[in-house]
């Protein structure tokens, strides 16, 4: 019995924490992808994390960081 997982094409990727898709017109929208093994005996024992996240959550996201990427970037580049 054919279910979608049959189709052959790459499912389009969309950002793991708002949904927006991260294709648009044939292109694929800048943004961060994350892929972590968790070690044993970590707070998340074994357990593998993929997902992708777009530029406006991760700029969300960033502004939650004590240290903020982006002030990091500016020091990195002098
Ligand atoms: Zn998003």
């Amino acid at each position: 019995m054919p279910t979608q997982s049959d189709n052959k094409t790459e499912p389009t990727p969309i950002c793991g924490k708002c949904g927006a898709p991260l294709q648009k017109a044939g292109y694929i929208d800048d943004h961060i992808s994350i892929g972590k093994i968790w070690g044993y005996g970590s707070q998340f024992d074994g357990e593998t994390h993929n997902f992708d996240v777009c530029a406006a959550c991760y700029s969300e996201w960033i502004e939650s960081f004590l240290n903020n990427p982006r002030e990091q970037t500016a020091e990195d580049f002098r």
